[in-house]
């Protein structure tokens, strides 16, 4: 169970309006094969923007989670609202996700609004990478963008790829982390930050691929860096090489910390779940959730903490691109849309009516409790 939960990835997709998180996504749905039809952003029949309201506006508004499989791992993409005025759901989606991509534009660099929804995810110590998208645009300058990171956001970035031609050239990006002569650079940097690293380095005057990715793992996971790739979502340049990294430096449930006192990413402990998105879909109302700890089972009762009420959960839904598919129970780490729950509230609790506790609203890197 260890072994599954280790191959859970729970991400959002961070990003300024315009700078390619609705192409992202989409290329991602693409190459993992939950979508055969690629969606085209003006014409609203982009997978993750369902609502009306949200094809209207052309902007992505509510939050819901879309499933996808790569190299053996569950990915989860949480879908971030990116506009400002949605603050307030960036945050409450930033609770649900463990480690994020911020995307950001390969022409402007950093953007203001990425300045703020770059702050929010520190806030709650949420593991990042970067993606410089638009490198096929002209005027697209990958190490300018690369020291906008830097300099507007205060963080060391670690460039891990090169790209392969510039503007209408741009063919694509070359792998740092495969050691070669022109990896000095990262080598050397990685070395530098990382004391285990740094042995190697000393004693051998480089680094294996295999200490290298380590250590940008764990220095991604300790927010010391950040990890940064780049492409072209349009042209569908870097979106593989992106998922390979959000398997290989973004954390799993398990590295996270417990929700609350004896409720561990473990699912045989107590339940422990957070609403984060209720949804009104033809299926009936989609309470979309998160289980932190436990097992929440098909046909089960569930104690609301804020509504005082207990409910049934008629049935679980796994998302995926283009279909729900139904399954009997979600445990710790998992993120589901149940059926059934008609009193729970974005930001509701779910647990054992017999063990029952609160989740706090977020407002600390650490998830707060209070016991009930
Ligand atoms: P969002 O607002 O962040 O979701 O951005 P979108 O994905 O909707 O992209 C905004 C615009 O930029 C759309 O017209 C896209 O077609 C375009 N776009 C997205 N990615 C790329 C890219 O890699 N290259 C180019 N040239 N255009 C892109």
């Amino acid at each position: 169970m260890r072994n599954e939960l280790e191959r859970v990835r729970n991400i959002g997709i961070l990003a300024h309006v315009d700078a390619g998180k609705t192409t992202t996504t989409e290329r991602i749905l693409f190459a993992t094969g939950a979508t055969y039809k690629q969606g085209e952003v003006h014409d609203g029949t982009t997978v993750t923007d369902f609502d009306a309201q949200e094809r209207d506006r052309g902007i992505t508004i509510f939050a819901a989670a879309v499933s996808v499989d790569w190299a053996g791992h569950r990915i989860n993409l949480i879908d971030t609202p990116g506009h400002v005025d949605f603050a307030d759901e960036v945050e409450r989606s930033l609770r649900v996700l463990d480690g994020a991509v911020a995307v950001f534009d390969g022409v402007a660099g950093v953007e203001p609004q990425s300045e703020s929804v770059w702050r929010q995810a520190d806030r709650y110590g949420v593991p990042r990478i970067a993606f410089v998208n638009k490198l096929d645009r002209a005027g697209a300058d990958f190490d300018a963008a690369v020291a906008s990171i830097r300099d507007r956001l205060h963080v060391t970035p670690l460039v891990v790829q090169e790209p392969i031609g510039a503007e209408a050239a741009f063919a694509g990006m070359t792998d740092l982390t495969e050691v070669s002569a022109r990896s000095a650079a990262l080598v050397e940097q990685v070395a530098e930050l990382h004391s285990g690293a740094l042995e190697e380095y000393v004693e051998t005057g480089t680094l294996s691929r295999e200490t290298l990715r380590r250590a940008l793992r764990e220095l991604t996971l300790a927010g010391t860096a950040v990890v940064v790739l780049g492409g072209s979502a349009y042209k569908d340049k870097g979106i593989e090489e992106l998922l390979d990294a959000v398997v290989a430096y973004l954390p799993s449930p398990l590295d996270m910390p417990p929700v609350a006192d004896g409720r561990p990413a473990d699912p045989d402990a107590p339940l422990a779940a957070l609403v984060f998105k209720v949804h009104s879909a033809a299926t009936g109302r989609l309470t979309y959730l998160r289980v932190y700890s436990g097992t929440l089972r098909k046909g089960t009762a569930v104690y609301e903490p804020n509504a005082d009420e207990t409910e049934r959960v008629s049935r679980i839904l796994h998302v995926q691109a283009d279909r729900h598919t139904d399954v009997d129970r979600a445990v710790a780490g998992d993120i589901v849309a149940v059926v059934g729950l008609k009193h729970a509230r974005t930001g509701e609790t779910l647990c054992d009516p017999g063990h029952r506790l609160v989740l706090e609203p977020p407002s600390t890197a650490t998830p707060v409790v209070s016991v009930a």
